[in-house]
């Protein structure tokens, strides 16, 4: 069998990372094409070093010139690119079979749309690029002829627990319950979030995953965003797609069927299993993760999202339907001004508890202004819109912190 070229974006983050590990495992079977990046250089260079991509792309122009330097230093024959630009070229490429999309943020979008556009096998951990991009996403997939395999655990877990044919679904299923693990802030006292720093929120109980995905995960912003990703990938309405919090991160998530008989995915919380499903589906192969041992499991618990102090302590995860009702690009607004927070309190402009103010006033401020007999149509459309909920809720991030200082 003729080896897959894989293209993998964000290759030197949480993601990029658990990806090169399986593809390491299966070296007979996928070749790495191409890798990019945006500013870790050394990373990069170890990754070129060892696995021998034909490019690798710096979308910082220095960070470019750095590695660029240091390839030739070292007599690698990897060609490295720079920009933007490169991303989307990358993607298109003739000779890649394979993208994994994990960069972070809403700049994975136009990469990721120029997979779905060439008919790539698309594997989305990019959540962010789904949320913005929506029904046109998914109409530049179904155009393309592009195969995408969610790599979120739980939309991998939904599914891995669905039909083969995805005709079938709005009949037989009741609903997707997507399972949360409640972050680090589970059990604390809504009144003391205000004095989270940056360090605690980025301290996940189950998952070690980047800074922003692990903000999100303690707001529950990051169950927002995959029940947005959920109503697209699957189809079902948003009424269909229940949260419910699961602390031990066993259950990844799960299907209901009409006769309410329900199907579940369980494993260790490892992203190895669904990046090995990504490029493995329908078959497939090791992953590296380590088996369940269920005499070792103690308990799985479950609770509801109105369970008391919650509605304090995760206000963020009702933006989700708020946004899916609204027209269409409304995600899109979310999804902005929740990087421009999180990045907010990262930089420790905002405190915690503001991040929900931010993405809940760009939502109203903007989602009545947009129309919805007409949907964002291309993708300079989709980043016009992107840019106008970042500047709102960077006046928001300024009139915080002014009030702060
Ligand atoms: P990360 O911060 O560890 O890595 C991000 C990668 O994207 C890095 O390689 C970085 O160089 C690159 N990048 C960042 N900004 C960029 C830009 N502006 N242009 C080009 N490249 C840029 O993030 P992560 O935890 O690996 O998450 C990646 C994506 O996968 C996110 O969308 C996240 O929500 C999703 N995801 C992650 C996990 C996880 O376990 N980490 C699980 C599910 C989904
Ligand atoms: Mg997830």
């Amino acid at each position: 069998m003729k080896k897959q070229n894989v293209a993998v974006f964000g290759s030197t983050g949480s993601i990029g990372v658990s990806t090169l590990d399986v593809l390491a495992r299966h070296a007979g079977r996928f070749e790495v094409f191409a890798l990019t990046a945006a500013t870790r250089v050394e990373e990069m260079l170890a990754q070129c070093a060892r696995f021998a991509p034909r490019y690798a792309v710096m979308t910082d122009a220095a960070a470019a010139r750095s590695l660029a330097d240091k390839v030739k230093a070292e007599g690698l024959r990897t060609q490295v690119l720079s920009g933007d630009a490169a991303l989307s070229e990358i993607a298109a490429h003739e000779d890649v079979d394979v993208v994994m999309a994990a960069i972070v943020g809403a700049a994975g979008l136009p990469p990721a749309l120029a997979a779905a556009h060439a008919g790539k096998r698309l594997l989305l951990a990019n959540k962010e690029a789904l949320v913005v991009g929506g029904e046109f996403f998914m109409r530049a997939v179904r155009a393309g002829g592009a195969t995408l395999l969610p790599i979120d655990s739980e939309h991998s877990a939904i599914f891995q627990s669905l039909p083969e044919d995805p005709a079938t679904w709005e009949v037989r299923v009741d609903k997707l319950i997507l399972t949360a693990s409640g972050g680090p802030f589970r059990t604390r006292d809504p009144a003391t979030l205000r004095e989270v720093t940056p360090e605690q929120a980025c301290a996940h109980p189950n998952w070690s995953m980047g800074r922003k995905i692990s903000v999100d995960s303690a707001t529950m912003m990051n169950k927002a965003l995959e029940v947005i990703e959920a109503r697209h990938l699957f189809g079902l309405q948003p009424e269909r797609i229940e949260v419910v919090i699961h602390p031990q991160s066993v259950i990844h998530s799960m299907v209901q069927y009409r006769d309410h008989s329900v199907v579940a995915q369980l494993g260790t919380p490892d992203m190895r299993v669904p990046i090995a499903y990504g490029l493995s589906w329908p078959e497939r192969m090791a992953s590296g993760a380590a088996a369940l041992d269920f005499h070792k499991l103690a308990a799985m618990t479950f609770e509801p999202l109105d369970a008391p102090g919650h509605s304090q302590r995760f206000p963020g995860i009702h933006l989700a339907w708020a946004a899916l009702r609204g027209p269409e690009g409304s995600t899109a607004v979310l999804n902005a001004a929740n990087e421009i927070a999180v990045a907010a309190f990262l930089a420790r402009r905002i405190r915690y508890d503001q991040i929900h103010a931010v993405n809940f006033s760009a939502l109203e401020g903007i989602t009545p202004r947009l129309s919805a007999s007409a949907p964002p149509a291309s993708v300079e459309d989709l980043l016009a819109l992107d840019a106008l909920a970042r500047s709102m809720a960077e006046q928001s991030v300024q009139r915080l912190s002014l009030q702060a200082a």
